[in-house]
């Protein structure tokens, strides 16, 4: 597909503006261009088609299935759309007088006591902009509490290998070396590899639950007594809280201080790039570490500082309060038993082809092993995924966590019908079949799609990410 500027025919225009009868005013020689913008010149028709092409290029969730696992690609309610649009919200700016923002502050406080609520925290920071930028600003609160107490010795912090990638990332880049503990056979933290790996210079164990591979880790309470015990602080990565809204809550579970993903849980369109929101809640005990704005709002003496301009990204937080104010307390839970329910009737419904490496339940998502396929037939886990493209959905996460081999993870999300998760088993039992019979096909798969197979390597290493005008 050409690129809007390649579509551009010099002269053409769209606009139509009115003569001006304000009075020109003439800027100083140094700050004019000395070249004309280069913008593309087109009808307003062509425009209007470029985008609905560019559009139908991509797969969204209204497009179809989108069961990418650890994202929460659920369905985004349109009421917190038309909501993020009113003017009353957009048309306003943080250095505003006070008095005529009260609106914007109650959302912010509304909020946070609906999200500690939901989480068991004391006090929350909306300034992140994301997930991992909420592990960043919580590890910098951590070592900040530990160095208040002249505790700095608290060099480590420890990861289970089948966290996100995000927390070793995180963690090293606040400064911590990271200690990754192995899990035990059935998916949990191996409580005797945490117990070696915790001590006096333990400054933090970083877990998600339920985990990566979709599982609720049953000893956490005796997870939070060894951190705990050792001077450590408890970590909540809570981008998963999609299962548990209503049913758990970290701050019972014994965590300290948490972030959420307010554009995977609580309904923000994600996945282009943001805008995101990934607030940081913590116990009373911790709340002067919090950040705090420019303004100096709940400024304390200890606190890290700004992580991110004025209040983060306010209209995403401002979905996450519409949408918990539409489902209400018993909302949230129906939609954590809904999306607990659909994974779990997904995975009944692929265990017989497909190699589940856990057993017993799980919670929002599971993941499957393609390894033994990929040993008698050479289809891998890559070759189903975009197999699935052909059949109109999105595929499932891949290759991640990494302690499982040829692992496809799985998340249908609360949001989708029977029907359609009966349709995605229906699809990828015959691809299983299809890779026993003709292996070729599923190698050169996708057929459909606007792009074939990418060179993947290639374009990690060398982006072209810049059109070049001759
Ligand atoms: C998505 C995710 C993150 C990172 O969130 P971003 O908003 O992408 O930075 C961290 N941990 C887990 C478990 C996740 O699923």
């Amino acid at each position: 597909m050409e690129l809007i500027f390649e579509k551009s025919v010099e002269g053409r225009c769209c606009a139509l503006l009115a003569d001006s009868d304000i009075p020109e005013y003439k800027l100083k020689e140094s700050l004019l261009r000395k070249a004309p913008l280069r913008l593309p010149e087109l009808s307003e028709t062509d425009v209007s088609r470029h985008y609905t092409q560019l559009a139908e290029r991509t797969h969204g969730i209204n497009n179809g299935f989108y069961p990418l696992g650890s994202c929460t690609m659920k369905y985004n309610p349109r009421i917190n759309e038309e909501v993020a649009s009113w003017p009353e919200f957009t048309q306003i700016h943080p250095l505003q007088p006070r008095s005529t923002t009260a609106g914007c502050v109650e959302v912010l406080d509304l909020c946070e006591k609906h999200l500690c609520e939901i989480t068991g925290m004391d006090a929350m920071t909306f300034e992140p902009a994301a997930g991992a930028h909420g592990e960043f600003t919580a590890l910098l609160m951590i070592k900040a509490y530990h160095n208040s107490r002249g505790d700095s010795g608290r060099k480590k912090i420890i990861v289970p290998d089948s966290a996100h990638g995000t927390n070793p990332a995180s963690a090293a880049m606040a400064g911590f070396s990271v200690v990754n503990i192995p899990s035990a056979a059935d998916g949990r933290v191996d409580l005797d590899a945490l117990k070696n790996a915790a001590g006096p210079d333990t400054a933090g164990l970083m877990l998600t639950n339920p985990n990566t591979v979709g599982l609720f880790d049953k000893n956490i309470l005796e997870i939070s007594r060894i951190v705990h015990k050792a001077g450590g602080l408890l970590y909540y990565d809570g981008a998963n809280l999609n299962a548990i809204m209503g049913i758990a809550r970290p701050g019972d579970m014994g965590f300290d201080v948490i972030h959420l993903n307010l554009h995977k849980t609580f309904s923000a369109p994600h996945g282009g790039g943001g805008p995101g929101s990934g607030p940081v809640g913590c116990k009373e005990f911790l709340k002067k570490y919090l950040p705090h704005s420019v303004l100096g709002e709940n400024a304390s003496a200890s606190s890290i500082g700004q992580v991110k301009a004025f209040y983060g990204n306010f209209l995403v937080v401002l979905r996450a309060l519409s949408y918990i104010l539409t489902l209400g307390g018993d909302g949230l839970r129906i939609a954590s038993e809904n999306a607990v329910l659909n994974a779990n009737y997904m995975m009944a419904k692929l265990k017989g082809v497909f190699d589940i490496p856990f057993d017993g339940f799980c919670m929002h998502e599971f993941v499957m092993s393609l390894e033994k396929l990929k040993k008698n037939a050479g289809v891998s886990a890559l070759d189903i995924a975009k197999s699935m493209l052909d059949n109109g959905m999105h595929p499932p996460t891949m290759y991640f966590p990494l302690i499982v081999h040829e692992a496809l993870m799985i998340e249908p999300t609360e949001t989708e019908s029977r029907e359609t998760m009966d349709e995605a088993v229906e699809v990828l039992v015959n691809l299983y079949k299809d890779a026993l019979t003709d292996s070729d096909k599923l190698h050169r798969s996708p057929y459909a799609t606007p792009v074939r197979r990418l060179d993947e390597v290639g374009a990690a290493r060398n982006p072209v990410l810049k059109y070049s005008f001759s």
